[in-house]
């Protein structure tokens, strides 16, 4: 067994919180290295904790694991094929999105579902079942995953569909096991082009109403939303919807190499950035530009990157927030509750919270995943400052209220949910539990949100914290 001797500390991408892990040593032979792992897996002692890692771009502590290892996505990189006649890739799971469409963009071929950044490993996809701006169409990542390898503590398997281990996975946050390998099916694609339809709206309600009717009409849709915004113009977005461009929708000088690709970081941002760089003044003057200079409405053709992954171009662009960091706070509300929806953002807007661009999306139908985040409604997220005044008292608010609502928080970007509301918030988490107790009955795979969130036993349901904070703002903690 490992000796817990190289210690490294672990954080999210919001630079706060870490914790120390010990990294597993990396087998030069991937087949050995696995081999050794599930060995390593099965006779771990009671007490161990291990979990994978991928590029640690969840925000809070999903890839954390204090005192206990880490396996990180160096690991499980040998295995790259693709089946152009099937269209499914079989890989590792440490390759990045960005490193599979670098290879397989110039062929013709998209991932199907992609986050706002691409780097992002495919076994952080699965484990987080993402979602992108086609959720409305496409669904969530696993819905295009036909099976992938696993290490739990009895066995190394290919789990498939039929399996509830599949679909504990989906959104499992690593606590299933290591997934070393995945099939995935990928998207034909014309061209390395998008062509997006841009909409300026006045205020949310506009927003939400040009949502629910022109949604459908295309696979990719995001708005983008000034959080800063209040009275009339509450919520006033820039909506972007966006197609596949085919060759016929290109100009010449792109239509000469349609399936170009070969996304470039245009800057770097330093480590002494200090904390008030992005403040309540900067972040206003960002939001305000940033609207009244986007088209009213407007057809154009954009690159890949600059449709789907634009903050990409600034490598690191996390340390902007500083030493501080801030988080992502994403939630989702069901269809049917636009006006609690409303009313959170007037609450973000009254509490002048700073927001580096607030992204609203429309999800559709949900996966089979027990814990996966999408369901039918509305999604939110809004990057702010950990410095903010008065923002743990605000967000604790708001989860009460997304839970009352039947909505939830997102644990990719969690790192300050109570336990009390997640069985609220994932009301199949009892269902997860069971299938995780058969597999992995010791808990080796836990990490620091799942125990801080309770997510592996039953304990906390309904403790005095609830009442207490429920009363505090306001409303009965109904649970
Ligand atoms: C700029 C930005 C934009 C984003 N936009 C979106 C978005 O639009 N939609 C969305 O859904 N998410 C979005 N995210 C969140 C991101 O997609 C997820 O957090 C994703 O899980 C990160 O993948 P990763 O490889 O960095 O995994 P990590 O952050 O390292 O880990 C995430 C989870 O996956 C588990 N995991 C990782 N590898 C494995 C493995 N091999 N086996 C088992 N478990 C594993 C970890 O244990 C952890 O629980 C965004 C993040 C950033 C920084």
């Amino acid at each position: 067994m490992p000796q817990l001797s190289n210690t490294q500390l672990f954080g999210g991408w919001g630079r706060s919180p870490s914790s120390a892990s010990a990294l597993l040593p990396t087998d030069e032979d991937p087949a050995v290295k696995l081999d050794a792992l599930a060995e390593f897996v099965a006779s771990a002692p009671d007490g161990t904790r291990l979990l994978a890692r991928g590029m640690g771009r969840s925000y809070g502590d999903a890839a954390n694991c204090a005192g206990g290892y880490v396996s990180t996505h160096y690991d499980f990189r040998d295995i790259f094929e693709f089946n152009p006649t099937s269209e499914e890739l079989r890989a590792s799971s440490g390759f990045s999105l960005d490193e599979i469409m670098r290879r397989l963009i110039p062929e013709g071929y998209f991932v199907y579902v992609t986050p706002g950044t691409r780097y992002v490993t495919l076994g952080g996809a699965i484990a987080a079942d993402i979602h992108g701006k086609n959720h409305h169409k496409d669904g969530s990542f696993i819905n295009h995953v036909e099976s992938f390898e696993l290490i739990t503590p009895s066995s190394r398997i290919e789990v498939n569909r039929s399996d509830p281990l599949f679909w504990a996975t989906a959104g499992g946050m690593g606590m299933t096991g290591i997934i070393t390998a995945a099939t995935i099916r990928l998207k034909k694609v014309q061209t390395s082009y998008i062509k997006v339809t841009t909409q300026k709206t006045l205020n949310v309600s506009e927003t939400i109403e040009m949502m629910q009717r022109l949604d459908d009409s295309f696979t990719y849709s995001v708005a983008w939303m000034d959080s800063l915004a209040s009275g009339n113009s509450l919520g006033r977005s820039v909506i972007t919807w966006g197609e596949h461009a085919s060759e016929a929708d290109l100009e010449p000088k792109l239509a000469d190499n349609p399936l170009s690709y070969g996304p470039s970081v245009k800057l770097k941002a330093p480590d002494i950035a200090p904390s008030w760089l992005l403040n309540m003044a900067s972040i206003r003057a960002f939001n305000e530009a940033w609207y009244r200079k986007a088209p009213k409405n407007k057809v154009s053709i954009e690159s890949i990157p600059a449709y789907f992954h634009p903050l990409d171009a600034v490598s690191d662009w996390n340390r902007l927030y500083g030493r501080t960091g801030f988080l992502q706070y994403q939630f989702q509300v069901p269809l049917g509750q636009e006006e609690t929806l409303i009313s959170i953002i007037h609450r973000f807007s009254r509490n002048r919270t700073p927001s580096f661009l607030s992204v609203l999306k429309r999800f559709g139908p949900s996966s089979s995943g027990h814990l996966s985040f999408p369901q039918p409604g509305w999604t939110l997220a809004l990057d702010i400052p950990i410095r903010t005044k008065g923002l743990s008292e605000l967000l604790d608010g708001i989860d009460f209220q997304v839970a009352e609502a039947g909505g939830r928080v997102y644990f990719a970007k969690d790192s300050r949910l109570i336990p009390e509301l997640v069985p609220k918030m994932y009301p199949r988490l009892d269902e997860w539990r069971d299938v995780v107790e058969k597999s992995d009955p010791k808990g080796i795979f836990l990490s620091d949100l799942g125990r801080r969130l309770s997510l592996r036993s039953g304990e906390v349901k309904k403790a005095s914290l609830v009442e207490t904070l429920g009363a505090a703002i306001g409303k009965g903690p109904n649970l």
